[in-house]
């Protein structure tokens, strides 16, 4: 069988493959074109985010069987598509957990120490001492706005660190759950009323649509942080500018945008925010784990 991997794949998901017997092509750079004229000799393909697998690519290829998509977001598969051929679509959702929760748990005490403000005016040739007064992280709140596979581990670090967490979900935690993480499952407007870090990773799509806005925002305490590392469009961006512009909350962390790169200036000159960009699962491991487990995924797909 022969495998087509349209995206830059960590190498021993490659290895895999070949070891499985597998004729793989490696392509990382294949245009959309290029993809389109040659789909049909391949059983599989093998993608990121990059290759967008639509309906033309579908219809295409006449021999695929699977597609396998390195990560989480599904949303460059045309999953109708794939369905009607009767073409499996896997991928590893879990893949990614543990680096997004080490960049947040990297935000909160960036955003507490002010780190990378003292980092810039260091460089600037200033000793600012006195201006950079922190918190610690013990003792404070956060609030975790979709208790699942990432906000329950930034919840359990954040446990260990002494904090104290309150949950918003739009299913009901149960009771065992939520001891084993010494959390309390609370409302949205008590999570953002009540805690000091609001961490967000709720999916994307229409439910989660500009979930926090400017009347959410103002529910926070000015001396808040809210940290985004699920999907852009749930924070509404021009609000939170104007809540990070005028001091209704302390600061913000964001390693996702509205639209990606980020065209808002103001958001992008302002001081109180830190952003990163969409670097969330972006670590070797996490590379690795999400190749690794997708090309198992396939491998079972094509029932091999
Ligand atoms: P998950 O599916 O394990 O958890 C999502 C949780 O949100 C679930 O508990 C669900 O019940 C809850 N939820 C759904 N709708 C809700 C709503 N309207 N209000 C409150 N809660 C709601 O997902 P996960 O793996 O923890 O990922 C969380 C987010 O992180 C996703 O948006 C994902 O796309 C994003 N992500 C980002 C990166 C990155 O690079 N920054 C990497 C991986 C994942």
């Amino acid at each position: 069988m022969k495998v087509l991997v349209c995206d830059p794949i960590d190498e021993e998901g490659i290895n895999m493959l070949k070891e499985k017997g597998f004729v793989v092509d490696y392509k990382p750079s294949i245009t959309a074109q290029e993809l389109k004229s040659v789909v049909s000799d391949y059983d599989a393909l093998l993608v990121r985010s990059r290759t967008k697998v639509t309906k033309e690519i579908i219809e295409a290829g006449k021999n695929l069987k699977a597609i396998g998509r390195a990560g989480v977001g599904l949303d460059n598969i045309d999953l109708e598509a794939a369905k009607a051929k009767g073409i499996k679509v896997v991928n590893a959702p879990e893949s990614l957990t543990q680096s997004v929760v080490e960049l947040v748990i990297g935000f909160m005490i960036a955003l507490s120490r002010y780190m990378c403000r003292a980092d810039k005016t260091m460089k600037e040739g200033k000793w600012l001492k006195t201006e950079f007064l922190g918190h610690e992280l013990k003792g404070k709140t956060l609030g975790v706005v979709g208790f699942g596979r990432i906000g329950k581990g930034v919840a359990k670090v954040a446990q260990t660190l002494g904090m104290k967490i309150l949950v918003y979900d739009v299913i009901s935690v149960d009771q065992k759950t939520l001891m084993e993480y010494d959390a309390k499952q609370v409302s949205l407007e008590e999570v953002l009323k009540g805690s000091d870090f609001i961490t967000i990773h709720v999916p994307g799509g229409p439910q989660t649509y500009h979930l926090i806005d400017l009347p959410k925002l103002k529910l926070m305490k000015p001396n808040a942080f809210i940290i985004n590392t699920s999907r852009g469009n749930v924070i509404k961006e021009e609000d939170l500018v104007y809540a990070l512009k005028n001091k209704l909350i302390a600061g913000a962390a964001l390693d996702v945008f509205e639209v990606e790169p980020p065209t808002n200036k103001e958001l992008l000159s302002l001081d109180n925010v830190i952003l990163t960009p969409h670097i969330g699962g972006e670590t070797v491991e996490a590379q690795r784990l999400a190749a690794t487990l997708t090309v198992s995924r396939l491998i079972e797909a094509l029932g091999q």
